[in-house]
């Protein structure tokens, strides 16, 4: 029986297979060098105008990187007509997926048994060989964003892409989807032991306070300053990249105390969930309460802005 969809081995080819089942595509060189944006769309030029990438308006197809993946079979052909021989990029978010991708060259597999034995084998599910052997295991995304590697050759990409078989290595290896060599379109769920703790045990509601918490209006801090919701911060903390864990957690709790100064947000819910964001980045318990604390007995800063 065959089982999952064949890719054939030709780049354009193989990206008509994969918008024929509704994944987006754009392509990519292999050195990297990204195709560049139109002038309305390059900030280095003078008629640039400030936009963010899903509101693009330019009309140019091929501008802000993955944001212009597609499925449309004329611009693929037009695509890799002009490059025959480019990569096939596929964003994360945008196809609805969270992809964990298992770097060796940076102790990736060890990381990973290391995870296994701690939360149990993880769920099976479509797998690609990457051509640096590596592996890319895609699941559902969770529909929140997660913290980038947060374990030593691990990482979690969602907002990010993966290049797709047939594609290049800079090695010179090709990539191939795991097994028979064909997708399989049937995409497990992300994983129940990776959701970051405050996802898995919903923050109890808010008790029913005298002045119940106003959703704070946005941009109308004085000063000028974005007001950061509790769902922010904790953004704020899952961002955070591996050199910055401690200063940007320590940033989140600063402003949740000052916000629960102003009783903008409760200190009891914002305490809670930046906890948990704390360990879904890595940090241990008594690092994550003592920075919250210490946090406390900062004098506030006036002059953060988003
Ligand atoms: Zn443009
Ligand atoms: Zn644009």
């Amino acid at each position: 029986m065959n089982v999952g969809i064949k890719i054939p081995p030709a780049p354009l080819d193989a990206a008509l297979a994969y918008a024929s089942i509704g994944i987006k595509v754009f392509r990519v060189r292999r050195d990297k060098a990204p195709y560049g944006n139109c002038n309305s769309c390059d900030k280095r030029h003078p008629s640039y105008i400030k936009h963010r990438p899903e509101d693009c308006q330019c009309g140019v197809p091929t501008c802000h990187g993955f944001w212009a993946a597609t499925t449309n079979a004329d611009l693929i052909r037009r695509w890799w007509t002009e490059e025959p021989d480019a990569n096939i990029g596929a964003p994360c978010k945008l196809n609805g997926w969270a992809v964990l991708d298992i770097d060796p060259r940076n102790g990736g597999y060890t990381s990973l048994c290391e995870l296994e034995r701690r939360v149990g084998v993880l769920p099976g599910t479509t797998m690609q060989i990457t051509g640096g052997d590596g592996l890319h295991m895609l699941y559902r995304s969770p529909g929140f964003d997660l913290p980038g590697e947060p374990f030593p050759g691990i990482d979690f990409k969602h907002n990010g892409y993966i290049l797709l078989a047939p594609s290049v290595h800079s090695s010179g290896s090709r990539y191939r989807w795991a097994g028979n060599g064909r997708y399989h379109p049937a995409i497990t769920a992300w994983p129940e032991a990776l959701l970051p703790r405050k996802e898995k045990r919903p923050i109890p509601a808010p008790r029913p306070a005298r002045n119940p918490f106003p959703s704070p209006p946005r941009g109308g801090r004085p000063g000028g300053g974005k007001m950061w919701t509790v769902a922010d911060l904790v953004q704020h903390v899952m961002d955070a990249g591996a050199g910055h864990r401690n200063n940007d957690y320590f940033f989140a709790a600063c402003r949740a105390h000052e916000l629960a100064a102003q009783n903008l947000i409760d200190l009891g819910e914002v305490e809670q969930a930046l906890l948990a964001a704390a360990s879904a980045i890595g940090l241990t318990d008594s690092e994550a309460r003592n920075s919250f604390d210490s946090a406390a007995t900062r004098p506030a800063d006036k002059r953060w802005a988003a």
